[in-house]
């Protein structure tokens, strides 16, 4: 059939090129006709005819006409069609690959309710906005020991792979969940971790019961409605889960990132405070215990700018939460002193909001703050168990050091203001790595010895508001720093080992974000490095922050200044550009919590309160806690500089080169508080930026141990609705986290390279006896992979080159020795 097919085609395009338009027709019907069923065979053909009519070139033998180029272009464009008018579950499998029929791709599986789909071993998985009937015991019992490839793409196989790779390589995993906010990363994270304890049941059911219940816990108090996702987090998190050598599970631990604590005190119009409040106000509803929580009538942290108050049955389910989580705390070891006293200090941070501040003018002091609702402030003070008036000093004025000396100065309003706030942040901050701290121990079994782990990452998606500030650049910072980790995996280390193994393959471009990176990290130039260094002036202002900014950066590509050279900066993100305003920058990135308010916390009677402000040297809540995060010094391991490339993960087994990421030394914080325009602070010595960089480090480091396994999530709409479809969304989010590229080298490239001896080891079986000895040679593997009977691998200088299926292949017919 082909010779006649080839013929039928030849005449198709050239000799009755007037007629091509039904003869393109008939064409299609033939290739139906002609080509049976099997669709490797017409994906094949596809290839073929694409390459025999190439715009310019003359494969085929046949002069071209440039009215042939067209026409050869116009098949091209129909073949494509064709080829899209099927659907695949693994996208580097298509022969026939550009946005469009990826896009395509993607789309029809949607419509058919398959929110799956693979590229190599990387899996796509598109927001359903939908309850799916895909996760129930069948199918995740199916799913156990399914090989990639073997059954449909689905997020259980990227558990099984995960779970399996870890037993038969002994290597800790990690798998990354990346996507834009509202895109399903979280809801993967834990149906992630409900399949892993399928897999790896827990030693026992307590354990077992905790390490489920970790999200519950954490996402009541981390997560938050915004605009667009009513579930969203705002906070990162990595969830490691541990095994035995028998892949049992023996413990977890979890660490936590950058928690947006400004939430606390205000929220952009129709965005709502952590879930934890309304389930809060509305669990002690329904125990009547409103009155004695002080939680009577509206609270400003709450009710701001069009933030609706719930239904009744939205209220009826936050009760039931807050039911939930009083369980969880129980289960975990707090006691009901513990939970009560958590639930004062919730109480207290939106009574806080409620204290009204006002002003007066004196003619020999200047303005003046006064607390205008005193009964409000009574009530802070009973909720944190401290003296009202000291409470009032603290807010309404200073502690000041002028000459050695120590004098009260009065607080203006908006002093007050800041301070009340900063109060409130402060609190919540440190209460949630405070529950952090206290569930890790119970999820530990105290095992040593050969403990592997998995790793689950959900961190917050990339973000572009209509305001974007310094808590959007930290997050899109952490997101630039994810897509350079899978750049690397992805791209980088492939083609950076096929030219030093002799490998001849195709260079598939990307595009790399490393001097983007440099812009943001580098020290001691970079943008954090920069703001800083200006945070350290006491005169400094947003807007000389902005002219620092515009005055190291406008040169370059990624950065571009406003054409009023006014206090904002556009940074151009691998997902896109984002507009930063400098307001408030300089604030929020010193977070200084005054010391006359972080001693008089630490006099209060509540135990949780004293224990959070203990120690004045602990960041200000928010971030990760002190014990998770390496403390060491910014210039000590930079984590990204010129001469040291970041994050050049190690991976020894794939011969990757080693981590410059080391951690350095542990350093203590500063212990003198540090006066800042004279006003006495309780500052860490780490600034906001400096902490974060750490935390990100810290986070890379770990996950740099393990062996990545990617799920690109992918919002399809911004309404939240099912079965809706945009494509050029879609797009925009393919194309920024390159899954072209990746589909590209998935499909060209080798996603696994094994030394010579780890091959002959672990596949031996195939070819030789076992008891005989085979030398490490290409030769002795070359005769492994004959016996196979698989093709288009390669052999390197010192490696066996193979593709993902490949491995998957050898897995099974190894199982069958
Ligand atoms: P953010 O960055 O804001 O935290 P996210 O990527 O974590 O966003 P999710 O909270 O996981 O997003 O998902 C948003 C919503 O989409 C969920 O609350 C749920 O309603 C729906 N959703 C996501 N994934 C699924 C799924 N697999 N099945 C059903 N619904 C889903
Ligand atoms: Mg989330």
């Amino acid at each position: 059939w082909s010779k006649r097919f080839n013929g039928f085609i030849a005449s198709c395009l050239v000799k009755d090129f007037e007629q091509r338009p039904t003869s393109f027709d008939m064409l299609t019907h033939e290739f139906v006709r002609f080509v049976p069923r099997d669709p490797r065979v017409l994906r094949r053909k596809l290839g073929t005819l694409i390459d025999m009519y190439q715009p310019g070139e003359r494969k085929d033998g046949f002069s071209e006409s440039s009215s042939s180029v067209s026409g050869a272009d116009t098949i091209k464009k129909e073949l494509k069609l064709l080829a899209t008018s099927r659907m695949v579950d693994d996208l580097a499998s298509l022969e026939v690959m550009d946005e469009s029929v990826l896009v395509s791709q993607l789309w029809k599986r949607y419509q058919r309710r398959l929110i799956y789909t693979n590229v190599g071993d990387i899996l796509i998985s598109i927001n359903p906005f939908q309850k799916m009937d895909i996760y129930n015991e069948k199918i995740a019992k199916d799913y156990r020991g399914a090989y990639r490839g073997q059954l449909p793409p689905h997020i259980f196989a990227v558990a099984a792979v995960a779970y399996h790779d870890m037993l038969q390589e002994n290597r800790d995993q990690c798998c990354v969940i990346s996507g834009e906010s509202g895109a399903g990363k979280t809801e993967a994270s834990n149906i992630l971790v409900q399949q892993f304890m399928r897999l790896g049941r827990a030693e026992t059911k307590v354990l077992e019961e905790k390490i489920l219940k970790v999200n519950p816990l954490v996402e009541a108090f981390g997560n938050a409605r915004t605009i667009i996702n009513n579930n969203s987090s705002r906070f990162g998190k990595y969830l490691e889960l541990h095994f035995t050598a028998g892949g049992r599970i023996v413990g977890a631990h979890l660490s936590e990132y950058l928690l947006e604590k400004s939430r606390v005190v205000s929220q952009q119009r129709r965005e709502k405070n952590f879930h934890i409040f309304y389930y809060l106000v509305a669990g002690l509803s329904a125990r009547k215990l409103l009155a004695r929580y002080r939680l009577k009538g509206v609270h400003h942290y709450l009710e701001q700018r069009g933030t609706a108050k719930g239904s009744a049955k939205s209220n009826a389910v936050s009760s039931e939460r807050f039911e939930e989580i009083e369980k969880i705390f129980c289960l975990f070891g707090f006691s009901s002193e513990e939970f009560e006293q958590v639930c004062s200090i919730l109480a207290s941070i939106l009574n806080i909001g409620d204290i009204r501040i006002e002003g007066d003018f004196h003619s020999h002091i200047g303005e003046v703050s006064t607390i205008s609702n005193k009964i409000k402030l009574g009530d802070v003070a009973q909720l944190l168990c401290l003296e009202q008036e000291h409470l009032a000093k603290a807010f309404t004025s200073t502690h000041v050091i002028t000459h050695g000396e120590t004098i009260v100065r009065p607080n203006t309003v908006e002093q007050a203001i800041d301070i009340r706030d900063a109060m409130a942040k402060a609190l919540y901050g440190r209460l949630f790595s405070w529950i952090v701290n206290k569930i890790n121990p119970e999820l530990h079994s105290g095992r040593k010895g050969n403990v592997r782990s998995v790793g689950i990452l959900d961190i917050f998606g990339f973000e572009n508001f209509r305001v974007n500030s310094f808590e959007q650049l930290c997050i899109n910072i952490a997101n630039e720093q994810l897509q350079f980790y899978f750049n690397q995996h992805v791209f980088a280390w492939e083609q950076g080992e096929y030219e030093q193994e002799g490998i001849d393959i195709k260079r598939v471009g990307y595009e790399d974000n490393r001097p983007l990176l440099e812009l943001l990290l580098t020290r001691p130039m970079g943008l954090l490095a920069l703001l800083d260094e200006e945070s350290k002036f006491p005169r400094a202002s947003d807007l000389s922050l902005a002219v620092k900014f515009h005055g190291n950066f406008q040169t370059l590509r990624y950065y571009n200044k406003p054409k009023d050279g006014g206090p904002t900066f556009t940074i151009l993100h691998y997902a896109g550009p984002v507009t930063y305003e400098t307001l408030g920058f300089l604030e929020k990135n010193r977070d200084t919590l005054k010391l006359d308010v972080s001693q008089l916390l630490r006099t209060s009677e509540n135990p949780i309160v004293q224990v959070l402000f203990q120690t004045p040297l602990s960041r200000t809540g928010g971030l990760s806690p002190a014990s998770t995060v390496s403390k060491a010094p910014p210039s000590a391991t930079p984590l990204f500089s010129r001469k040291a490339p970041p994050m050049y993960f190690a991976s020894a087994e794939r011969g990757y080169p080693h981590s410059r990421l080391a951690r350095g030394p542990h350093s203590p914080r500063g212990r003198t508080p540090l006066s800042s325009g004279g006003t006495v602070t309780s500052k860490s010595s780490q600034t906001v930026s400096t902490y974060f960089i750490n935390s990100l480090r810290d986070l890379m480091s770990k996950m740099l141990n393990g062996t990545p396994h990617f799920v690109r999530c992918i919002r399809p709409n911004e309404l939240k609705s099912p079965d809706f479809f945009q494509p050029d969304k879609v797009l925009v989010q393919l194309r920024y986290t390159g899954v072209l590229e990746t589909t590209r080298i998935r499909r060209e490239g080798f996603s696994h390279r094994i030394l010579f001896q780890d091959f002959i080891q672990r596949y031996k079986v195939i070819h030789f006896k076992m008891t005989q000895r085979v030398s490490a040679t290409p030769a002795s593997c070359v005769c492994i992979l004959n016996k196979t009977g698989l093709k288009s691998w390669a052999v390197g200088k010192t490696k066996i080159f193979l593709k993902y299926y490949h491995v998957e292949k050898l897995g099974k017919l190894l199982a069958g020795y």
